[in-house]
């Protein structure tokens, strides 16, 4: 990065640090990624590096390789001429001051000169860091209505690093929150998901969401949202990269286990969330709602609760959904004071068990559909209720899953008259 900016103020144009890189630097966080904003307009920029790439062109981002072989955002310095609460037109040829003055807070207002070492500053974020404020850069009000993802952005990083959001902006937030709505559910989707991502406690966040009426516009069932449900979440660990996938909708569920499954699909839908995760964080409010009080119990009091029961829970929340669900009720028990630590575990174990060990699925079943059609069993809805039927008797005593044993229940049946098992 430093190499990058020599060469462009070799060529005469000033460049700095800018953003997040700068903010989290001071606060002594990690941060790999440190843009640039520079005076050179972008075919200067194009022309001066061998390898780039036209990130943002229309707004003066080029994406430049580093000797790292990282690439960094380089941004030619531009002032917002005109906005329509989301998008800005922008214009080159500004100043650094400008450039930072249409940023949206203090801390991330400063600007870092890599080569001659020095902060420019002209909003005092770095005092803000200090003090530990949150502030828009200028007349709060005006500039949370130029752009209203600002709203959830300043409550995203007052949550992530701790900071007290100072009383016009956080005037201002409120404010805002009635005409969230024109934001695009994409994006308040996406604001939802970095604060599972970025913040280790986003019951902080999401106070805030509730209290600002950020809730109440954008997702109208968490409007009033426990601060238990919220605390679960942060009994959750945060995702931390790819390759956890599980570990952003467990968080995602804990939110939504405020709702009934059905009203937290609803509210996935609307966040234009994929079929996918639709599919598993219902599965997964739904798994609190139906099993949350009887796996409690049987955290509570181990061996007093039959392991049918159990085995009866594991076949309902389906064999490659049990772990995901335990680590939501232990979330959701911790947060309310309940049952923690080995016994919970101890459960998780015994279920995982018998996820894997016992048949819990119809497919388990050692009989198949020939074995019932020599019985005289008509395929179709027929067939899977007596399959269903077996499957309940297996998971009361699991020794029943042999074929003779199984045959022989199927001929008792129709030997009994009955219309089905
Ligand atoms: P993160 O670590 O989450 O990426 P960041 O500060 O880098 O934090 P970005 O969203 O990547 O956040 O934006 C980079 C910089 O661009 C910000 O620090 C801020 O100066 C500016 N910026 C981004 N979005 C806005 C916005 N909506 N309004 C004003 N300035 C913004
Ligand atoms: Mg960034």
């Amino acid at each position: 990065m430093v190499e990058i900016a020599r060469t462009l103020q070799n060529a005469g144009y000033a460049t700095w640090c800018v953003g997040g890189g700068v903010r989290d630097a001071l606060l002594g966080v990690a941060n790999l990624d440190w843009d640039l904003a520079t005076a050179a307009p972008p075919p200067e920029v194009r022309r001066l590096f061998r390898r780039t790439v036209p990130v943002g062109i229309e707004f003066g981002t080029v994406g430049v390789f580093g000797r790292d072989g990282r690439m960094h955002e380089v941004t030619t310095f531009r002032r917002d001429v005109h906005t329509d609460g989301r998008h800005a037109v922008v214009e080159f040829g500004a100043s650094l001051e400008e450039d930072l003055a249409r940023r949206d807070f203090t801390i991330n207002a400063i600007a870092w000169d890599p080569i001659a070492r020095r902060l420019a500053d002209p909003f005092a974020g770095q005092a803000d860091l200090e003090a530990r404020v949150l502030r828009a850069v200028g007349d709060p009000e005006a500039r949370l209505l130029e752009d209203r993802l600002r709203a959830l952005r300043a409550i995203r990083f007052a949550a992530r690093f701790a900071l007290t959001i100072d009383p016009a902006t956080w005037s201002a937030i409120r404010t805002s929150a009635p005409h969230l709505p024109r934001l695009s559910p994409e994006r308040v989707r996406q604001e939802i998901e970095k604060t599972l991502e970025q913040v280790d406690r986003p019951s902080t966040a999401f106070r805030l969401w509730r209290d600002a009426g950020a809730f109440g516009s954008l997702v109208p069932p968490l409007a009033a949202v426990p601060d238990q449900v919220l605390e679960a979440v942060d009994c959750l660990a945060r995702p931390g990269g790819a390759g956890r996938p599980l570990r952003r909708t467990l968080r995602l569920a804990a939110l939504l286990s405020a709702l009934e499954a059905s009203e937290a699909e609803r509210a996935l839908r609307a966040l234009r969330a994929s079929n996918q995760d639709v599919a598993t964080v219902t599965a997964l409010v739904e798994g609190w709602h139906r099993h949350g009080d009887a796996l409690r119990a049987a955290a509570d009091h181990a061996d007093a609760v039959p392991a049918a029961a159990l085995r009866m829970a594991v076949s309902r929340i389906g064999r490659l959904r049990v772990a995901g669900t335990m680590r939501l009720l232990a979330a959701r028990w911790r947060a309310e004071g309940g049952p923690t630590g080995s016994p919970v575990w101890r459960l998780h174990r015994r279920l995982l068990r018998i996820a894997f060990q016992d048949p819990v699925e119809v497919a388990d079943l050692a009989i198949d559909g020939d074995d019932l059609r020599a019985l005289g069993v008509v395929p179709g809805p027929a067939m899977g209720q007596v399959l269903r039927a077996l499957l309940g008797d297996v998971l009361e005593e699991p020794e029943r899953n042999h074929r003779e044993w199984l045959m022989a229940a199927v001929r008792r049946w129709q030997a009994s008259g009955a219309a089905g098992p």
